[in-house]
């Protein structure tokens, strides 16, 4: 799909945690034939390295020192998007609890952000992209050809992050999957540094009600709605 002014798109895809973003943008990414990137592999795997360096991020000194040791890429391995950090696979690690409670807190580091910002607006190619996260219709690409704000309940996001964690045979507990997405929700909306909001010119999505397949399809009819204005 290209824009009228026949040149791929970029999408950003923006909205609070757990609500599916980065399924639905594999979804459009893999339909468009468009690169799929997800921001937030980036911020969890700069937090593993700063657990597993036992990084004080309240020392900008360190933080800095740290960033600069860190090399994140992504591999398409058997058609999955694969995260390495510093060369080694790190998919299965930065999904872990101890990782997602402090990754907020990482994300809203100035320092942090302005690493992975400049890397996300490199991967913009000749290519089509989809991006998602929290701040890529505002921030990382403000003049996206398409932007896509998700919302869904906060009891319904928790279950279907538990869930997941289940799927995979991650130790979960609901009561704690609750928790934490209620904690990076505030954290990501209060930051000063790229808070967490719906651009101005983006769609508003509420999955709460949705299948996945049913939100494919919203989400296709309405990229062609505003390609085709
Ligand atoms: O998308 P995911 O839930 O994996 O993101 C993990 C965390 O990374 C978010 O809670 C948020 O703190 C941070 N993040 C961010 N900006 C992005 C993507 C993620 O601050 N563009």
């Amino acid at each position: 799909m290209v824009s009228k002014h026949n040149k791929p798109l970029t999408i950003a895809i923006d909205g609070f945690s757990s609500c599916g973003k980065s399924t639905l943008a594999k979804q459009i990414a893999k339909e468009l034939g468009y690169i799929f990137v997800d921001s937030g592999a980036m911020y969890r795997a700069v937090t593993l390295y700063f657990l597993e360096h036992s990084i004080k991020i309240e020392d900008p000194v360190e933080v800095q020192d740290a960033l600069e040791h860190i090399e994140i890429r992504f591999e398409n391995q058997d058609g999955i998007n694969t995260t390495f950090l510093n060369g080694k696979n790190v998919e299965a690690e930065i999904r872990s609890l101890a990782v997602s409670s402090l990754v907020s807190e990482v994300a809203a580091l100035p320092a942090v952000r302005k690493k992975l910002v400049a890397l996300q607006r490199l991967m913009k190619g000749r290519e089509g992209l989809v991006m998602d996260g929290r701040d890529i219709g505002t921030v990382v690409f403000p003049d996206a050809d398409v932007k896509i704000f998700i919302t869904a309940d906060p009891i319904v996001r928790a279950q279907r992050r538990y869930n997941e964690l289940l799927a995979k045979k991650q130790n979960a507990d609901l009561h704690e999957v609750i928790s934490n997405l209620a904690h990076r929700d505030k954290i990501d909306t209060e930051r000063k540094d790229s808070p967490l909001r719906q651009a101005d010119d983006a769609w508003l999505l509420d999955n709460t009600h949705l299948t996945i397949s049913e939100q494919f399809d919203a989400v296709l009819g309405k990229i062609s709605e505003i390609i085709g204005k």
